[in-house]
């Protein structure tokens, strides 16, 4: 059963030993599979309320008691989903490349959505996203608000030739320079901002 209850994920989760954070690890990831269409799933989603979640987008990845111990200045808007609110997609503003530390891994992982490959960029946000709620934050506090349209001074700067930009057609989205995502768009993609 998954929660989906935004008073009840708003709980910080408490650290948890390697052991019991596997065992968890083990359920989330069964959880998971279960769901169909989800790549990530903390615990509370399931009712427990400890620091383990799993990512599932190139592999099968649990991460007990993780943190963000690095994040790149640069940050993308992504469409993103959440197994506890299903009727929602919103855009979100994420971190471009962050590093991670878990308590069942003896390196440090990276993420990066710098990439070719948009999984790299679905993994990365997931992550992040993951994290978030083990903080008790849900995707809705990360969500991108598009500045009003000011004039002069304040106006939005232009988006440069070789700033990453997500475009996406349907339910497909791809994380490019905005030089290659501009002759792309008025062909049925649209940019996400
Ligand atoms: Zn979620």
């Amino acid at each position: 059963m998954i929660i989906k209850d935004r008073k009840e994920l708003e709980v910080k989760c408490s650290p948890v030993s390697v052991k019991e954070g596997e065992e968890i690890g083990v359920r989330l990831l069964h959880e998971l599979r279960e769901s169909n269409n989800g790549i990530g799933l903390a615990a509370n989603q399931i009712g427990i309320n400890k620091r383990v979640c799993v990512i599932n987008v190139k592999e099968p990845l649990v991460l007990i008691n993780p943190k963000i111990v690095e994040k790149s200045k640069e940050q993308f808007i992504f469409p993103e989903g959440c197994l506890s609110f299903p009727d929602s997609k919103i855009k979100t503003t994420r971190y471009q490349d962050i590093v991670v530390e878990a308590d069942n891994h003896s390196g440090r992982l990276s993420f990066s959505a710098n990439s070719k490959d948009i999984n790299d960029a679905f993994e990365c946000v997931c992550v992040q996203h993951e994290i978030d709620h083990l903080d008790g934050i849900t995707m809705f506090e990360r969500e991108f608000k598009s500045e009003p349209l000011v004039r002069g001074v304040n106006a939005p700067k232009k988006i440069g030739r070789n700033e990453k930009v997500t475009i996406t057609k349907g339910t497909e989205s791809k994380v490019l320079k905005y030089k290659k995502a501009e002759p792309m768009l008025g062909d049925g993609w649209t940019l996400s901002i």
